[in-house]
């Protein structure tokens, strides 16, 4: 691995911006994420099934389907079963497994009860699906933080019998990146100065945002891991991925989340709904759509931040994904435009599958990016959309 220059001394590539002060030292980021979600609140019913292999997805008796599983427990996972695989194929592998019909009313119930618990450990609770979380807290050090982090996983298993992972670092996506690396039912602390040795030889599919094709175009250039990128120049890095590119070196190398996340919060934010029963049909979409909209718009307004970018994704009953994202003109707030723009991705995601597949769907998720502070200032005349696009009805 090429030598990693310190952290704090790469700022020559990366435009002269001076870095705003800390915004607490003392702020640490809890990730939790449960394991095996699905499975895990199966068996809080069927106890007697604790330590055998356990499915949650359409029985194999049901006849042949299309359908994937949902969840796997460990023991069956030690079988080469995985979230996604066709049911066909994991009946194959693990013959033994009991497998259990999926139900979504449970989960989110479950989920909710989840977020109560958390809501007792701090106030900036942040969900990221149904079965993950972020919590901040405020801790003197990274030994204070575990000790939180342990107190969350003990009071998750003694009340609501949920084994969770959970990473503990002062960024948001360290703490992720620590959570599935801990996984099942670690703690792991990655503190500030600890980051860049700890994600370098991770490869850079650990990143959320990271998939296949940013993967192979990394690779093109000769980058598998954060330890190669973090010897890349950021500069040479936009040309490839943009300013998304930008954040991974400096991810890589390590920089606070002061210096990369201007906002000092997350750059994006989501909220999503698991339907109990799938969904065939637009007009019980596009409340519920609406609905998350200004769930998401209410939380930002809290939080003083402005979006710039809307997106919409649906998980298919089939549990594949298919989404969308659209930048603003210009930064904006409130829960008008972005319901408004929400429903309009929603809509053509919608279309788009009419016209082929036609499946109902399980999930619908809202998504804002681009998050910048709301300022005092006026607003500028660049706010306003260009009139062409608003007459045609699209962004
Ligand atoms: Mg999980």
């Amino acid at each position: 691995m090429p030598s990693l220059p310190p952290p704090g001394s790469m700022a020559t590539d990366e435009g002269g911006t001076a870095a705003p002060p800390p915004a607490s030292p003392n702020r640490w980021v809890l990730y939790v994420d449960l394991d095996a979600y699905y499975v895990s609140c199966e068996l809080r019913d069927r106890p007697d099934l604790v330590g055998r292999p356990v499915i949650v997805g359409p029985p194999p008796s049901d006849g042949p389907s299309r359908g994937v599983v949902l969840s796997a427990s460990y023991e069956a996972r030690t079988f080469g079963v995985r979230s996604a695989l066709p049911a066909g194929a994991a009946a194959r592998m693990c013959p033994d497994a009991v497998w259990i019909r999926p139900d979504f009313e449970k989960y989110e119930r479950i989920s909710r009860d989840v977020r109560t618990l958390l809501r007792e450990f701090s106030d900036d609770v942040v969900p990221f699906s149904i079965d993950e979380a972020s919590v901040a807290i405020e801790a003197s050090d990274a030994s204070a933080a575990r000790a939180v982090a342990e107190r969350i996983q003990r009071a998750l298993k003694d009340r609501l019998s949920l084994p969770a992972s959970i990473g503990v670092a002062t960024r948001r996506v360290v703490a992720k990146i620590a959570t599935d690396q801990a996984k099942p039912g670690g703690i792991l602390v990655v503190p500030p100065e600890e980051v860049v040795s700890f994600v370098a030889p991770l490869s850079v599919r650990v990143v959320p945002g990271v998939g296949p094709k940013t993967e192979e175009l990394l690779k093109r250039h000769g980058v598998s891991t954060l330890g190669d990128l973090a010897g890349q120049r950021a500069s040479e890095v936009r040309r490839w991925l943009g300013e998304f590119g930008v954040e991974l070196v400096a991810l890589a190398r390590g920089r606070p989340a002061e210096e990369s996340e201007p906002s000092g919060g997350p750059r994006s934010r989501s909220t999503d709904h698991t339907f109990a029963l799938d969904v065939e049909r637009w007009e019980e979409l596009e409340p519920t759509v609406r609905s998350l909209a200004e769930e998401l718009a209410n939380a930002l307004a809290r939080e003083e931040l402005r979006y710039g970018a809307v997106g919409v994704a649906f998980r298919w009953a089939d549990f594949s994904r298919t989404q969308r994202l659209r930048a603003l003109p210009a930064a904006r707030e409130g829960s008008a435009p972005l319901s408004e723009r929400a429903v309009r991705l929603a809509h053509e995601l919608w279309e788009a599958e009419r016209a082929g597949r036609r499946r109902p769907v399980r999930t619908v998720s809202v998504r804002v990016e681009r998050l910048t502070e709301r300022t005092q200032r006026q607003v500028s005349l660049d706010e306003f959309e260009p009139r062409s696009n608003r007459s045609r009805g699209a962004m």
